[in-house]
C-alpha cells in the first residue's frame, strides 16, 4: 500500500471510530433516509437549512466502517455550504467513487475514498449517505435504497 493510501485509510478509520455530527437535529429542515440492504448499511440524515444554505448537517444509524465514514465526513464536508456547492461537491465525489473520472485533489479529505472504485459493491456504501442527501436537498423525504 502506498504511503498515500495508508494515510487516507487512517481518514477513514479515525471517521469511523469518532464520527462527527453523529447526532440528532431539533427542528430538522429536511431528512432522509438510506438504505444499502445489499450490506445493511442504514442511516438517516437530517439537514438544517437557513434559505439555500445547509446551517447543519447530521446523521444517524448503523453501517459498516465505509458507509459510516463516508456519512461523518459528507457531513463535515457540506454544512455551511449552499445547496449548489453542497450538489457539486456530491457530483464530484460519485464520479470519483464510481471511477468516471473528476479530480480527487478539489475535493479534500474525500479522496481518502477515490480507492473504493476499484471496489464495486463497496461504491454503494461510499455513496448511501450520499443519494440520503440528494433526497434531502429535493425534498424527497422518503427512503432511498441503493438498490
Ligand atoms: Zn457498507
Amino acid at each position: 500500500m502506498s504511503e498515500l493510501a495508508e494515510l487516507y485509510q487512517q481518514v477513514i478509520l479515525d471517521h469511523n471510530r469518532a464520527p462527527r455530527n453523529f447526532r440528532a437535529i431539533a427542528g430538522a429542515t429536511c431528512s432522509a433516509e438510506g438504505y444499502n440492504p445489499l450490506c445493511g448499511d442504514h442511516f438517516t440524515l437530517a439537514l438544517s437549512m437557513d434559505g439555500d444554505r445547509i446551517t447543519d448537517a447530521a446523521f444517524q444509524g448503523t453501517g459498516c466502517a465505509i458507509s459510516k465514514a463516508s456519512a461523518s465526513m459528507m457531513t463535515e464536508a457540506v454544512r455551511g455550504l449552499l445547496r449548489a456547492e453542497a450538489e457539486a461537491i456530491l457530483d464530484a465525489f460519485h464520479a470519483m467513487v464510481t471511477g468516471r473520472g473528476g479530480d480527487p485533489s478539489a475535493l479534500g479529505k474525500l479522496a481518502a475514498f477515490s480507492g473504493v472504485s476499484e471496489f464495486p459493491a463497496r461504491v454503494k456504501c461510499a455513496t448511501l449517505a450520499w443519494h440520503a442527501l440528494r433526497a434531502a436537498l429535493e425534498g424527497r423525504g422518503a427512503a432511498v435504497s441503493t438498490e
